[in-house]
Protein backbone atom coordinates (compact mmCIF):
# COMPACT_ATOMS: atom_id res chain seq x y z
CA UNK A 1 0.00 0.00 0.00
CA UNK A 2 1.66 3.34 -0.66
CA UNK A 3 -0.26 6.84 -0.14
CA UNK A 4 0.82 9.78 -2.11
CA UNK A 5 -1.03 12.48 -0.55
CA UNK A 6 -3.91 13.45 1.80
CA UNK A 7 -6.47 13.58 -1.49
CA UNK A 8 -9.26 15.54 0.18
CA UNK A 9 -10.57 16.14 4.01
CA UNK A 10 -14.69 15.93 4.31
CA UNK A 11 -16.75 18.23 6.39
CA UNK A 12 -20.01 17.61 6.45
CA UNK A 13 -22.16 20.63 6.77
CA UNK A 14 -25.90 21.64 7.35
CA UNK A 15 -25.98 23.77 4.28
CA UNK A 16 -23.60 24.09 1.23
CA UNK A 17 -25.44 27.12 0.84
CA UNK A 18 -24.68 28.88 3.91
CA UNK A 19 -21.09 26.68 4.33
CA UNK A 20 -19.41 27.85 0.66
CA UNK A 21 -19.67 31.58 1.16
CA UNK A 22 -17.19 30.88 4.66
CA UNK A 23 -14.88 29.04 2.54
CA UNK A 24 -14.83 31.73 -0.48
CA UNK A 25 -14.87 35.28 1.54
CA UNK A 26 -12.91 34.72 4.36
CA UNK A 27 -10.97 31.70 3.53
CA UNK A 28 -9.92 33.06 0.02
CA UNK A 29 -10.63 29.71 -1.63
CA UNK A 30 -13.10 28.91 -4.72
CA UNK A 31 -15.14 26.45 -5.12
CA UNK A 32 -14.19 24.55 -8.65
CA UNK A 33 -17.27 22.05 -8.35
CA UNK A 34 -20.69 21.08 -7.18
CA UNK A 35 -21.92 17.40 -7.31
CA UNK A 36 -24.69 15.33 -6.48
CA UNK A 37 -23.54 11.74 -5.47
CA UNK A 38 -27.02 10.34 -5.41
CA UNK A 39 -26.21 6.59 -3.97
CA UNK A 40 -24.42 8.82 -1.00
CA UNK A 41 -27.03 11.32 -0.30
CA UNK A 42 -25.05 13.94 -0.08
CA UNK A 43 -23.93 17.17 -2.16
CA UNK A 44 -20.71 18.13 -2.22
CA UNK A 45 -18.50 21.29 -2.90
CA UNK A 46 -14.80 21.11 -3.69
CA UNK A 47 -12.03 23.81 -2.57
CA UNK A 48 -8.25 23.14 -3.76
CA UNK A 49 -5.73 23.80 -1.25
CA UNK A 50 -2.53 22.69 -3.16
CA UNK A 51 -2.51 18.81 -4.17
CA UNK A 52 -5.41 18.52 -1.32
CA UNK A 53 -8.93 19.15 -1.42
CA UNK A 54 -11.57 20.00 0.46
CA UNK A 55 -14.52 18.67 0.25
CA UNK A 56 -18.04 19.84 1.80
CA UNK A 57 -20.94 17.64 2.00
CA UNK A 58 -24.21 18.14 2.79
CA UNK A 59 -26.95 15.32 3.29
CA UNK A 60 -30.11 15.31 0.67
CA UNK A 61 -31.63 12.82 2.57
CA UNK A 62 -32.64 12.52 6.34
CA UNK A 63 -31.04 8.98 6.38
CA UNK A 64 -27.72 9.82 4.95
CA UNK A 65 -24.83 9.20 6.74
CA UNK A 66 -23.86 12.96 6.54
CA UNK A 67 -27.27 14.07 7.99
CA UNK A 68 -26.75 11.18 10.89
CA UNK A 69 -22.96 12.58 11.40
CA UNK A 70 -24.80 16.21 11.71
CA UNK A 71 -27.70 15.12 13.91
CA UNK A 72 -25.47 13.30 16.77
CA UNK A 73 -23.29 16.69 16.58
CA UNK A 74 -25.87 18.48 17.96
CA UNK A 75 -26.83 19.91 14.52
CA UNK A 76 -23.53 21.35 13.62
CA UNK A 77 -20.98 20.33 10.94
CA UNK A 78 -17.49 19.28 11.49
CA UNK A 79 -14.56 16.88 10.39
CA UNK A 80 -16.16 13.72 9.22
CA UNK A 81 -13.52 11.61 7.27
CA UNK A 82 -10.46 12.17 5.30
CA UNK A 83 -8.78 10.45 2.47
CA UNK A 84 -5.74 9.61 1.26
CA UNK A 85 -4.53 8.68 -2.50
CA UNK A 86 -3.89 5.42 -2.73
CA UNK A 87 -0.43 5.36 -5.58
CA UNK A 88 -1.37 1.32 -6.39
CA UNK A 89 -5.13 1.72 -6.82
CA UNK A 90 -7.87 1.52 -4.18
CA UNK A 91 -8.18 -2.16 -4.99
CA UNK A 92 -4.86 -3.27 -4.13
CA UNK A 93 -4.76 -1.08 -1.28
CA UNK A 94 -8.19 -2.92 0.00
CA UNK A 95 -6.68 -6.37 -0.72
CA UNK A 96 -3.72 -5.08 1.45
CA UNK A 97 -5.73 -3.84 4.65
CA UNK A 98 -8.22 -6.86 4.44
CA UNK A 99 -5.49 -9.57 4.26
CA UNK A 100 -3.97 -7.80 7.50
CA UNK A 101 -6.99 -7.80 9.54
CA UNK A 102 -8.73 -4.39 8.93
CA UNK A 103 -12.42 -4.34 8.72
CA UNK A 104 -13.71 -2.60 6.16
CA UNK A 105 -17.09 -0.70 4.95
CA UNK A 106 -16.27 -1.31 1.08
CA UNK A 107 -15.20 -4.50 0.32
CA UNK A 108 -14.85 -3.23 -2.99
CA UNK A 109 -14.00 0.11 -4.98
CA UNK A 110 -16.82 2.00 -5.78
CA UNK A 111 -17.99 4.93 -8.25
CA UNK A 112 -17.58 8.89 -5.54
CA UNK A 113 -17.50 11.99 -6.55
CA UNK A 114 -15.65 13.45 -9.29
CA UNK A 115 -15.31 9.70 -10.97
CA UNK A 116 -12.81 8.44 -8.72
CA UNK A 117 -13.14 5.06 -7.53
CA UNK A 118 -12.96 5.10 -3.46
CA UNK A 119 -13.68 2.78 -0.58
CA UNK A 120 -13.79 3.69 3.34
CA UNK A 121 -12.11 1.17 6.05
CA UNK A 122 -14.12 0.89 8.85
CA UNK A 123 -13.59 3.37 12.29
CA UNK A 124 -13.53 0.05 14.68
CA UNK A 125 -10.09 -1.25 12.94
CA UNK A 126 -8.82 2.79 12.69
CA UNK A 127 -9.16 4.02 16.19
CA UNK A 128 -12.10 6.07 15.62
CA UNK A 129 -11.59 7.72 12.34
CA UNK A 130 -13.38 7.37 9.29
CA UNK A 131 -10.71 6.69 6.45
CA UNK A 132 -11.42 6.63 2.65
CA UNK A 133 -8.71 5.23 0.10
CA UNK A 134 -9.26 7.24 -3.04
CA UNK A 135 -7.70 6.68 -6.11
CA UNK A 136 -5.09 9.25 -6.92
CA UNK A 137 -6.54 11.79 -9.12
CA UNK A 138 -2.51 12.36 -10.99
CA UNK A 139 -2.08 8.56 -11.67
ZN1 LIG B 1 -14.54 11.74 0.68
Amino acid sequence: MKISHIEHIGIAVPSLDEAIPFYENILGLKCFAIEEVADQKVRTAFFKVGQTKIELLEGTSEDSAISKFIAKNGGRGGIQHFAFAMEDGVANALGEAEAKGCALIDKAPRKGAEGLNIAFLHPKSTCGALIELCEDPNK
